[in-house]
C-alpha cells in the first residue's frame, strides 16, 4: 500500500480531486471526435467559478453574481477552449500548418496548440494594437507573427484568402471547431451551478464566444440537464459597438483591444442568440470598462484583462433591470496578466517611488 493511500485509509480521509483530463476528453460525446482523433491538448478547461460578492452587494436585490474566470487556461483566456478542438481536428486532417488573424489571444492560443501538435503557425496582428503579454506568448511558442499596417477586420480578410489558397487550415472562430469547443464552457457552467443561469454576461468582438455558449446552453437543456435557458447578454466597447450600432464600425478604439473589432464573423449568429434568448447588446465606455477592471482586482483579488471586465461593467449598468433573486455569471474571458501596460498605468498614481532606503522614510510612506 502506498504511503498516500495509508494515511487515506488510516485517517479516513477521501480523495478530494480527480484529475481533470482536458475538455475534449471530458466532454467526448457532445464533441464532433472520434476515437481516430489525436487529442491535442494541455488540459484546458475546468476553470473556476467564483461568486463576487462586491458586485452582488453593489446590486442588492438578493442578486448572486459569479464569474466564470477563463482566464485561467493554459494560455490566459477562453481562446483554448476552441483551439484545442481547431487543432485536434486540423491534425486528424493531417494538416501541417494554421493561420489566424488576431488582437492577441487567438494567437497565442493557436501558437501553442500548434507546436504541441506538432504543426507550424502563422498570426496575422495589427501592429501596435496587440497586448505586450500576448504578443510576447506568440513569439515565445515560435509562430511566425506578421505585423499588418491595419487593423484585425483587415487582417481577417487577407488569412481567409490565404486559407484558401494554401494548405494552411484558419483557426478564427469561422472555424466551426472553435465553437464546438467553447460550448463546453456552458457546460462546466451548468454542472457547477446545477442549472443554466438566469442571466450570461459577456463581451464580444467576433461574437464567436457568445454563439458557442448559446449553443452549449441549449444542447443540455434540450437533454434536460438544465431546465432553463439564460438570456444571452452581450457588451462592446461604446467605441468598438458594432452589434450595438447594428453597423460596420470603420475604426474601432477602445482600451480593450481584445475587442477591438468592427466588423464580426458571427454577426448573425450573434443576433440570432440575442433574438432567442430574448437578451440585449449593450456598449459601455472605457472608462466604465477599467472601473469594472479595477473594482474585480481590489475587491475580490481577480485580475482580468480589460475587455473581460466589459462583462461586469455592462452587468452593473443594467442594475435596475436584474430581476430579483436571480443567479448571474460574468464571462472573465482573459487573464490581467496579458496586458501589463494598461494596469500599470490605469493604477500608476497607487506607486510610491523614489524612496530612500530607510525605515523612517518608508514607515511615513506606509501612514505610520
Ligand atoms: C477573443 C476575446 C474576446 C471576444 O470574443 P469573441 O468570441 O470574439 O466575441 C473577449 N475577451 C477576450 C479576452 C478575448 O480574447
Amino acid at each position: 500500500m502506498s504511503i498516500l493511500k495509508k494515511i487515506q485509509t488510516n485517517f479516513g480521509v477521501k480523495k478530494t480531486h480527480t484529475h481533470w483530463p482536458g475538455l475534449i476528453k471530458a466532454y467526448k460525446k457532445w464533441l464532433p471526435v472520434t476515437d481516430k482523433t489525436p487529442i491535442i491538448s494541455l488540459q484546458e478547461g475546468a476553470t473556476p467559478l467564483i461568486p463576487v460578492n462586491s458586485v452582488s452587494e453593489l446590486i442588492g436585490k438578493g442578486v448572486k453574481v459569479y464569474v466564470k474566470y477563463d482566464g485561467l487556461n493554459p494560455t490566459g483566456s477562453f481562446k483554448d477552449r476552441g483551439m484545442t478542438m481547431a487543432i485536434s481536428k486540423a491534425k486528424e486532417n493531417k494538416c501541417e500548418a494554421v493561420i489566424c488573424a488576431s488582437t492577441g489571444n487567438t494567437s497565442a492560443s493557436a501558437a501553442a496548440y500548434a507546436k504541441r501538435g506538432g504543426m507550424k503557425s502563422f498570426v496575422l496582428i495589427p501592429d501596435g494594437y496587440v497586448a505586450q503579454g500576448k504578443l510576447a506568448q506568440a513569439l515565445v511558442y515560435g509562430a511566425e507573427v506578421l505585423a499588418i499596417k491595419g487593423n484585425f477586420d483587415d487582417a481577417l480578410k487577407i488569412v481567409q484568402e490565404l486559407s484558401n489558397k494554401y494548405p494552411i487550415t484558419l483557426v478564427n472562430s469561422v472555424n466551426p471547431y472553435r465553437i464546438q469547443g467553447q460550448k463546453t464552457a456552458a457546460f462546466e457552467l451548468i454542472d457547477s451551478l446545477g442549472e443554466a443561469p438566469d442571466w450570461l454576461c459577456i463581451p464580444m468582438g467576433n461574437a464567436g464566444n457568445i454563439t458557442a455558449y448559446w449553443l452549449g446552453f441549449k444542447e443540455y437543456f434540450k437533454k434536460g440537464i438544465s431546465k432553463k435557458l439564460p438570456r444571452m447578454m452581450g457588451f462592446q466597447a461604446s467605441g468598438s459597438a458594432p452589434l450595438v450600432l447594428n453597423k460596420i464600425i470603420k475604426n474601432p478604439e477602445t482600451i480593450a483591444t481584445a475587442i477591438r473589432i468592427g466588423n464580426p464573423v458571427n454577426k448573425n449568429n450573434a443576433i440570432k442568440v440575442k433574438e432567442e434568448s430574448k437578451g440585449k447588446f449593450t456598449s459601455v465606455d472605457d472608462k466604465e470598462i477599467i472601473d469594472a477592471y479595477n473594482l474585480l482586482a481590489r475587491e475580490e483579488g481577480i485580475f482580468c484583462e480589460p475587455a473581460s471586465a466589459a462583462s461586469i461593467a455592462g452587468l452593473l449598468k443594467l442594475k435596475n433591470e436584474i430581476p430579483t433573486n436571480s443567479k448571474i455569471v460574468c464571462v472573465l474571458t482573459g487573464n490581467g496578466l496579458k496586458d501589463p501596460d494598461t494596469a500599470i498605468e490605469k493604477n500608476e498614481s497607487c506607486l510610491k517611488s523614489n524612496l530612500e532606503p530607510n525605515i523612517n522614510e518608508i514607515s511615513k510612506a506606509m501612514g505610520f
